[in-house]
């Protein structure tokens, strides 16, 4: 992080910003602020370069026309490779998660290469079935972190290679939807998640986890419980709707 201010940025909201995952922009900010932080947050349309200098990058997701446009700008652009190689912190969900991977398939049923920031590659779940709803995932304990909640729609499906670690077990839903149980991938302090909600409204854990990475000093607790009532109403309804 750099002297004062804390570097939040948000990449091709003109392009990846599906299901509102705008709001893990707003969340990060606002997490900072609530801790003194001060943020200085950059919104990159698609037709401006990414900046080197954040200290957490957000990408969100999008349907497949988007994702491919996205893709072709993101990989001339060597601005988040540089700034991810640098130490900065990444979160990337659905759409952005396949893009940040090394491979995913296009709005054109073409492969398409991806950022490779994340070892992960992605191809397409079988036709008409779509993996969408509610998904509830165990995050894997070394990241410290509660059961994420969170919701789903894509077709994609991904598959984490060996260096990548799954972010998380799917208890409900369908996560990378390859059959074997794993949401999400992560490696350094880049993450990638199917989860949508936005991701951090659901899991304010989350924006502090990348907080903590960024400024390096653990953040003061902010006495917020309403997120966990939230996720116990949703393990509720997902194990009142599974058990009828
Ligand atoms: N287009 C991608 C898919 O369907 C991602 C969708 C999304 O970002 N919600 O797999």
């Amino acid at each position: 992080m750099g002297e004062s201010r804390l570097r939040l940025v948000w990449i091709y909201p003109d392009l990846l910003s599906t299901y509102g995952d705008q709001g893990n922009a707003l969340i990060v900010e606002r997490r900072a602020l609530m801790r003194g932080i001060e943020v200085e947050r950059v919104d990159v349309r698609s037709d401006q370069p990414v900046p080197t200098s954040g200290d957490i990058y957000l990408i969100g997701g999008g349907e497949d026309r988007p994702q491919r446009l996205a893709a072709e700008r993101l990989r001339r652009d060597p601005g988040l490779a540089t700034a991810v190689g640098a130490g900065a912190a990444l979160l990337a969900v659905c759409a952005g998660y396949q893009i940040i991977g090394t491979e995913f398939i296009d709005d054109l049923d073409q492969p398409e290469a991806g950022l490779g920031l994340l070892d992960v590659r992605s191809g397409r779940g079988a036709p008409g079935k779509r993996c969408v709803g509610e998904v509830l995932a165990e995050v894997d304990p070394a990241l410290g972190l509660p059961v994420l909640s969170g919701f789903e729609n894509h077709q994609g499906v991904t598959y984490v290679g060996p260096g990548a670690k799954p972010l998380a077990r799917v208890t409900h839903g369908n996560g990378n939807g390859t059959g074997d149980g794993t949401e999400g991938a992560y490696a350094g302090r880049v993450i990638g998640t199917y989860m949508h909600g936005p991701v951090m409204s659901r899991n304010p854990a989350l924006a502090d986890l990348l907080l903590t990475w960024a400024t390096g000093v653990p953040l003061t607790p902010l006495g917020d419980h309403w997120h966990e009532q939230l996720r116990s109403e949703r393990l509720r309804t997902v194990r009142a709707a599974a058990a009828n």
